[in-house]
This record gives C-alpha cells, structure tokens and sequence, in this order.
C-alpha cells in the first residue's frame, strides 16, 4: 500500500555531537541501519559502541570501510540475545556496501579484535557470519527496500567510500557518511549536486580549513629532498587506510625515482586499492606507482630501508604501535619524521609535536631530529560543507561526526538562515 505522506524518522545511536560510533537508523517504510561504528578508545580510555535499539532491521547500509562507521557490524550477527538489538538476533541480516569496502571490512575488523581483545564483545564466528550476509553496491546502481530507493555515490574519501541517498516517495534524504568534495591524488570528489529534502552531513572540520593541496605537496617533496640530500630516511607513519595509498601517489607524482619503502597493514590495503578499476581515479597509475614501492615483509629488509636515503611509509599514523615505531629507534640523526593525518591527544604523535618525544615499550625516548605536521585530510573542510549544502540545496541539514556540531547549528542558522540540527545521542529527528 502506497501512504500519501512519507513520514522519515532519523534515530541518532552515535556520531552526535561526537566522532566516533556512526550509527543512524532511518526509519521509512522499513528500518534501515545507516552505518554501525564504534570508538576503539573515548578520552578515558573505554571503547564506545552505538546506542541500543528494539527495531527489527530490514537493511544495513555501510558507507565505507573505517571502524567508526563499520567496526560494530559483526555485533549484529551475535544473535545472542544480550546484544544491541535483542529482538532481531536475525542471522538473515543483509548489509550492503561497494565491493572495496566489504574487502577492506576483511582486513580491519581482525585487527580491531586483536587491538580490542575481550573489549570487543563479538568474535571470531560472528566476523565470518557477517562477511558471508554482504550483499554488493556499485555506484550509482539503484536498489529498492520496499518503497524506498537507495543509490550509492562517490563519497571521495577513501576507495570505495559512498554517499548513501535514500528516496521515499517524495523526499530524498542524503546521508554523507564521511566525504571530501575537493580532489585528491586517489579521489576526484563528490560529484553529487542534486537537491535533497534533507542533507545528514559529516562535519568533522566545521571549524578548519585545510591548505592548499598543490602547495602542502611541495612542502612534502620538499621536506623529503631535503631529508633524503643530507643522507636522511624521510619517515611517514601513516594511516593504513586511505593516507598510506595517498602517500606513494603524491610522491611518485612528483619523483619516480626515490626509494619508497611500505610497511604495516597499508600493504595489504593498497593491494585491495589496486584490484578495483571506478573506486580510485586512475586504478592502472597506482598499480604502477605499487610496482616501484618495496613490500617490506622481512626484518633484513627493514633494516636496508634505514640503511639508504629514502621514504618509510609506515603504520601506525598515531604511532601506538607497528612496525613504524622499530624504524624510530633505528633512524639516522639526519632523518625526519613527517605527520600527516590527525593525532588523538596522548598519543605518540601528538606527543611528538607537542614535546619532542615518545613512549616506546613504556621508556620515554627524546626525539633527537625534526618532526613536521603536513595536514592532508581526507574530510572536507569549512568551506567544502557550506559548498555541500549548496550544492544539494536542503531543506534541513543535520550535522553528525563533529566535536562542534552545536557551533556550527549556531552559525548556519544564524548567519546562514538555514534549519540545522546537531542532535544529541539518542535524539530521534522527524525528517
Ligand atoms: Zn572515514
Ligand atoms: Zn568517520
């Protein structure tokens, strides 16, 4: 039966007023769950999972691969009955995502268990339930859950990263998931520009802009010339995910000789950013750029990668751990190390750039060479939102995944004359 009004209710079960947890349940004609993240560690050091629920789900939607929008999805799978949604323990769940993504799930979800431990309440069984109740999106493929129609979209951020728009009868709904409208080495941007009823955005960087693009590449090149001409290892810890891929991109763009050594999970990773042609720009370019790369998987070759001038890039980007902390205590003192992606107060890298120094195994080891902060995010910027909003024209903008979201509502309501909404965890929003 077709209803006249479409009545749209948006639960908020995480990411409000917070990064961290994205957890929607948008309620249409059917319940469907728009991302299910959690927080490995809040600022007490405690995990954080989404808010509990009783609906039944008929459809999970993931944007893309990070753990703050996917990392709880096995949880659902637990069927235990003590879990988040305790009246739908349904081993029938399907989830949807783009391919890359599904396979990028593969590869993090077992390293949170491992990160997690006993914190993690699902394990192992549940992790192959869900991969085995994947169904595929490719972009701009539409696909119906009862009367409503959902279409995935280049979110640019990371391979395989998707807006999710929903349409029910009337009116459309845009959910960003996280998203970068400016271009990149790997992502062209959002393309999208269609007008939407209501846009739920991501508004990590409501407050910042981030540099120019070509002059922070310099800047790098430059760091790294100058690293590399003195006899130095340039050393680039960085997120495995997404910053690692940027990374060999960049400077093979501008260098096709220099050595670039790939350690950590970002091995595996680039390996699934080189096997999908439509989720990155130029998928045969980065194969080729791979190919120059050295794969480090033994120690001997750790040890040759600090022996020449050349580039590490290695995890972890916050430096609390893999492999990039044995090439700390082995750099030569003409060696600098290069930041590039956010770091959580308390951790090594912000310890780095705030105190010169870092806890290895619990010692505290001064930093005897140069550390410098290049900020290549891959979330859009101030003006990049408010380029968003006009672009899709909303009638009612609700901002998630934001430590200043209740700012933002302020100034878009109040500069702008726009209906925005910073809604609180558990707040249920009438769209
Ligand atoms: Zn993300
Ligand atoms: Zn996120």
């Amino acid at each position: 039966m077709t209803s006249e009004t479409a009545d749209i209710e948006l639960h908020c079960l995480g990411a409000s007023r917070e990064v961290g947890r994205s957890a929607f349940l948008l309620k249409t004609d059917k319940n469907l769950l728009l991302d299910y993240g959690l927080k490995i560690f809040d600022k007490s050091g405690q995990p954080q999972f989404p808010e509990p629920f009783s609906e039944k789900i008929d459809a999970m939607i993931l944007s893309h691969a990070h753990l703050d929008h996917s990392g709880f999805i096995p949880h659902l799978y637990s069927g235990s009955g003590s879990g988040n949604n305790p009246s739908n323990p349904s081993h029938n769940l399907k989830w949807f995502s783009t391919p890359p993504t599904r396979d990028l799930c593969e590869i993090l979800w077992p390293d949170s268990m491992k990160i997690m431990g006993d914190t993690l309440p699902y394990k192992t069984r549940e992790y192959h339930l869900a991969l085995k109740h994947w169904v595929p999106v490719a972009y701009e493929r539409r696909i119906s859950f009862g009367e409503t129609q959902m279409t995935l979209s280049d979110a640019g951020h990371i391979a395989g990263a998707a807006l999710v728009e929903l349409e029910y009868h009337d009116k459309v709904v845009l959910y960003t998931g996280d998203f970068k409208n400016s271009p990149t080495r790997l992502h062209g941007g959002v393309a999208y520009d269609y007008d939407v009823n209501t846009l739920i955005m991501d508004s990590t960087y409501a407050k910042r802009e981030h540099p120019d693009r070509k002059k922070l590449e310099q800047k790098l090149m430059d760091e790294i010339h100058e690293t590399t001409d003195n006899g130095g290892t340039a050393l680039l810890p960085a997120f495995s995910l997404g910053r690692s891929q940027e990374l060999i991109s960049i400077i093979r763009a501008h260098d096709r000789h220099i050595p670039i050594y790939l350690d950590g999970m970002g091995k595996d990773i680039s390996l699934i950013y080189a096997r999908y042609p439509g989720y990155i720009s130029d998928v045969k370019k980065f194969r080729k750029d791979l190919s120059t790369v050295v794969s480090v998987r033994k120690n001997h070759q750790r040890m040759e990668a600090t022996r020449e001038p050349a580039v590490i890039v290695s995890s972890a980007g916050m430096m609390e751990g893999g492999p990039v902390l044995g090439y700390v205590v082995r750099l030569n003192p003409n060696s600098k190390i290069i930041l590039t992606g956010y770091s959580v107060e308390g951790s090594n890298a912000w310890r780095l750039l705030n105190e010169n120094a870092l806890i290895i195994n619990g010692n505290r080891l001064e930093a005897e060479f140069p550390v410098e902060y290049l900020d290549f995010s891959a979330h859009a910027g101030r003006s990049d939102l408010l380029n968003m909003i006009k672009s899709t024209n909303p009638e009612k903008i609700v901002l998630v995944h934001g430590d200043s979201t209740e700012e933002f509502e302020r100034e878009l309501k109040e500069d702008f004359g726009l209906d925005a909404v910073a809604p609180k965890l558990g707040d249920v929003i009438k769209l």
